[in-house]
């Protein structure tokens, strides 16, 4: 029985508050390494990341570079994979929603390791054990813990984790979720879990203004807007004080008209600009009119 009366014990990540400061991943590791708990063998130090931080460099190329982060724990699925794909009960799910690996049930079991769209189940091999992250229910099952949740959300100093019952809508986590948005893993399809995430971001738009370039000067405040050559939404903002525009978090797998206007110099069009991918448009030096 959980401490703390949750029917649906739940962790939203919003990943645009991730730093990727890696103080859950070493929370997880000094809360399962070295000895075993009441639901699962220690986890080896190198080659396991119950919490697992998927980082990647965004852009196109290397005129503008951001970085994103995804804190990726095992999802708790409804419905799990991993469980479909176990034998004699070795990954149940708890009435809470938990999903847990049975450390002596699962011996031998490899084949849930390829079962888990998000790669969140690990193979020990000295202990021929497949293993993951159990969002500490050990610890919140403990009525001595001093704590109230998994250790990686206890860690997290940016309130990239919030950990409450998804099931209460007025939890702060419920509140939290309602928003903002929802971003599911492409990877879990349409596979809900007690894990959330949060703003994890899609593609970015971008691009420079600059006055004709013998002037090597950029242009701050020139009108930009685009048009999704589908749909025909538009999205419009200014240059900023680096001659610099950027349309975030644009739905991915779209074509966009691009159009930069400034007093005094030709409107400038640009067509077909993709947004497969985070998108760098280049430098646009303006032309009198
Ligand atoms: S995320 Fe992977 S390991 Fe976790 S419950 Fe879902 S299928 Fe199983
Ligand atoms: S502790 Fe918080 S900010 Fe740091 S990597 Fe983890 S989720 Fe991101």
């Amino acid at each position: 029985m959980l401490k703390t009366k949750m029917k649906k014990p739940g962790i939203a990540i919003n990943s645009a508050r991730c730093m990727a400061c890696y103080a859950c991943f070493m929370a997880c590791k000094d809360e399962h390494c070295g000895w075993d708990t009441a639901l699962s063998k220690s986890q080896p130090e190198m080659g396991q990341y119950w919490m697992n931080i998927v980082e990647w460099e965004r852009g196109d190329n290397e005129r503008r570079i951001k970085t994103a982060s995804v804190p990726t724990p095992c999802s708790h699925c409804d419905n799990a994979p991993c469980i479909a794909a176990s034998k004699n009960g070795a990954i149940y799910e708890r009435e809470d929603g938990i999903v847990i690996i049975d450390p002596e049930k699962a011996k031998g079991q490899k084949q849930v390791v390829d079962a888990c769209p998000i790669h969140a189940i690990y193979w020990n091999e000295a202990l021929q054990l497949p293993q993951k992250c159990t969002m500490c229910a050990e610890l919140l099952d403990d009525p001595d813990y001093p704590g109230f949740e998994p250790r990686c959300v206890e860690a997290c100093p940016n309130q990239a984790l919030v950990f409450g019952d998804l099931a209460d809508p007025d939890s702060e986590i419920s509140k939290l979720i309602a928003a903002n948005k929802v971003t599911q893993l492409e990877a879990l399809g349409d596979i809900t879990g007690n894990v959330v995430h949060l703003n994890v971001p899609s593609a970015f738009l971008a691009g420079t203004v600059a006055y004709p370039k013998e002037l090597e000067e950029v242009c701050i405040g020139a009108h930009v807007k685009i048009t999704c050559d589908e749909c025909g939404c538009t999205y419009e903002t200014e240059t900023n004080w680096a001659g610099d525009y950027e349309f975030e978090d644009l739905p991915k797998g779209k074509s966009w008209t691009v159009e930069i206007s400034y007093p005094g110099f030709k409107t400038v069009e640009y067509k077909g600009e993709r947004t497969d991918h985070d998108h760098y448009v280049g430098i646009t030096y303006l032309e009198q009119a």
